[in-house]
């Protein structure tokens, strides 16, 4: 057992194409322990959404291994990663991902749904300590990049989960803002 949150040994992900294969990633090694920011860089295409999404176990590698919370991926049946998903990991998506029709509330509601976990705060509580309190009856809509990012990041640590994968949780935001998302993202990391 690896005290590893996740682990990338040697992975090469490969996209498979009608006539040729594309090279999401080619040998990437990362490891993030239990309290550690870890932050991705590159440019467009490089393959940042694909590490994300091998860490959550939604790809699996061409080669190499990726082990999450200390298990090979590979040993997880499809149950124990969906609940692992629903549970432990929070995801911060680029494009937000609230859905439209509820209220951010609701939006955080229907997330603590999936996960049948106890000590969850209530929606109200979170949404409070990012600042949004007062827009908690609010439609996704009505709330500005910033705020929206907030609600995402509220949402995604909702279920008190151990690993939070943020997909460029900075890029719709102006440099300020990007900086107090790092730092709302690194707090809840300690
Ligand atoms: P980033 O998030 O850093 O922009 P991606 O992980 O999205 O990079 O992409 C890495 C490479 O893999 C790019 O060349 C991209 O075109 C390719 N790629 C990503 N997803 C797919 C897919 N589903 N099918 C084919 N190629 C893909
Ligand atoms: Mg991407």
């Amino acid at each position: 057992m690896s005290a590893d949150i996740v682990k990338l040994e040697n992975v090469t992900k490969l996209y498979y194409t009608n006539s040729h294969s594309v090279r999401g990633v080619k040998g990437i090694e990362l490891s993030a322990a239990k309290g550690e920011l870890l932050l991705i860089l590159g440019p467009s295409g490089s393959g940042k959404t694909t590490i994300i999404t091998l860490a959550a176990g939604l790809l699996e590698p061409t080669e190499g291994r990726v082990h999450l919370f200390g298990k090979d991926i590979r040993k997880y049946s499809r149950s124990e990663l969906q609940e692992a998903r629903a549970d432990r990991i929070g995801f911060v998506f680029q494009t937000f991902l609230l859905i439209d029709s509820l209220t951010i509330s609701e939006n955080i509601k229907l997330v603590q749904g999936f996960s049948k976990k106890d000590g969850k705060a209530p929606p109200e509580e979170l949404l409070r300590k990012f600042s949004i309190g007062h827009l908690k009856d609010n439609l996704p809509y009505k709330l500005s990049q910033g705020e929206k990012q907030r609600a995402a990041i509220a949402r995604a640590v909702a279920n008190n989960a151990e690993l939070i994968l943020a997909d460029e949780p900075t890029a719709n935001l102006d440099s300020e803002q990007g900086y107090e998302i790092i730092r709302l993202l690194g707090h809840y990391a300690k």
